[in-house]
């Protein structure tokens, strides 16, 4: 639920040269630095394929920013002939790929404040505490301003802590009626998608609705774009391979917009039959972010809500969760999105517990949250799994999250791309 409005790859490329004379006393020294890159970790009970099987008593040997393998057994550099490599235990824990929220806004929420100075700050802050909760991967579907393109940049570089950043910046709504960037007539909409792109947008994120805190988001709202529109939007976006997704709330928003090729539907909460018949035929992820019926309940508990907007809360409440286990039920595919901005950050993980209230298996919920946000982001080939040759998001809980999915809020170890934060 969008309540306010407003506002990439590392590639090391590596030549060695050295003339055949000293090749052989550069070769000693190098060997050792190779070797004490080499980081080994124990896995009492290794969750390597979210969906799939545990596995116990795994080696997991990473190599630099990447998985270079998995050993049965607890294998040691000596076994390997890598003597400097260092052995982190965790023999005891539960270890899983770094988790995925695929719907968050870093630069808004409690800490964000109403200008661009504040919500920057609040990205640095957020960042480091969706890291902290377990969370490598994050798309953010809506920034303030830029801000979220320059702290993707600076947590590549390493010099803020925080989870990959896949970013749409602003959000492209008809402008002053619903406070997204304006796409108002073909030209209109062409030039903020393009412009959207060359400042380093890696998704378009458009308004198929109105915000889900207006009443217009209600069962019956109207799509927000005309047909043109929201054509020259997703056409731009396909020219550059770029990927849309669009937040729905009423019924017919989300069957309007899946005729024009977008990828994900965020919360969908009214979408029928017809519609989650056509996601499913599409391919095109449903990212409910059902974690934000937390601050809904929040709101009512606390009589902050009355009226109208009580009657409009309550069957938003009562219809959503009837569509998420509808989806689930005709095999839509599911990516977890917990809406933090809207929620409180670092608790992303309430939006993995709620899917499970719903009647959705923990193995499958943690499925959504991992190997399906990987596929979303089209990057199954780095992420998702603790895999060879993946990025080295790796995270242990200290409780099995299988058993009670509540332990995933136990997260006592945090590596991202090889390099540990939370240990
Ligand atoms: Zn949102």
């Amino acid at each position: 639920m969008q309540k306010i409005t407003v506002i990439l790859m590392i590639m090391v490329g590596m030549v060695l040269s050295s003339p055949i004379s000293h090749a052989e006393e550069k070769a000693k020294p190098k060997k050792q630095a190779v070797e004490k890159n080499i980081t080994l970790i124990h896995a009492g009970t290794l969750l390597a394929v979210p969906g799939q099987d545990t596995l116990t008593e795994q080696t997991i040997v990473i190599d630099g920013a990447r998985i270079k393998e998995v050993h049965a057994g607890y294998v040691t550099g000596a076994d390997l002939l890598l003597p400097y490599a260092r052995i982190i235990d965790l023999k005891d824990k539960f270890v899983l790929p770094g988790l995925m929220d695929v719907h968050v806004h870093l630069t808004m929420g409690e800490d964000g404040g109403d200008g661009p100075d504040d919500s920057a700050l609040a990205g640095v802050i957020n960042a480091k505490k969706t890291l902290m909760a377990g969370y490598t991967t994050v798309r953010d579907v809506g920034s303030m301003g830029d801000v979220i393109f320059k702290l993707r940049k600076k947590i590549n570089k390493g010099d803020i802590d925080g989870p990959r950043i896949f970013a749409a910046g602003q959000i492209i709504g008809v402008g002053a009626l619903d406070g997204g960037l304006e796409c108002n007539g073909v030209e209109s909409c062409r030039r903020t998608t393009r412009s959207l792109i060359a400042k380093g947008a890696d998704w378009i994120k458009i308004y198929s609705s109105c915000s889900g805190s207006k009443l217009c988001s209600n069962k019956d709202g109207a799509p927000v774009f005309f047909d043109d529109e929201i054509t020259a939007v997703t056409e731009v976006a396909k020219k550059y391979g770029v990927k849309v997704a669009a937040h729905s709330h009423p019924r017919d928003s989300a069957l309007f917009v899946l005729k024009y090729g977008v990828s994900s539907i965020e919360h969908g909460s009214f979408m029928n039959d017809k519609a989650l018949k056509a996601m499913k035929k599409q391919g095109v992820y449903f990212v409910p972010t059902v974690g934000v019926h937390d601050m809904l309940e929040k709101l009512k508990r606390e009589g902050k809500v009355k009226g109208r907007v009580l009657a409009h809360n309550d069957t938003f409440m009562k219809i959503h969760p009837e569509t998420i286990k509808n989806a689930y039920s005709k095999g839509v595919k599911i990516a977890t999105g917990s809406d933090a901005g809207v929620v409180p950050h670092g608790k992303n993980y309430r939006e993995i517990e709620r899917l499970v209230d719903l009647g959705i298996t923990p193995s499958d919920a943690l499925k959504m949250a991992t190997v399906n946000g990987a596929d979303l982001l089209d990057q199954s080939s780095d992420l998702g799994t603790v895999e060879a040759g993946k990025y080295a998001d790796i995270i242990a809980l200290s409780a099995n999250p299988l058993q009670d999915i509540d332990n995933i809020e136990k997260v006592i170890f945090v590596m991202k791309n090889g390099r540990i934060y939370k240990d």
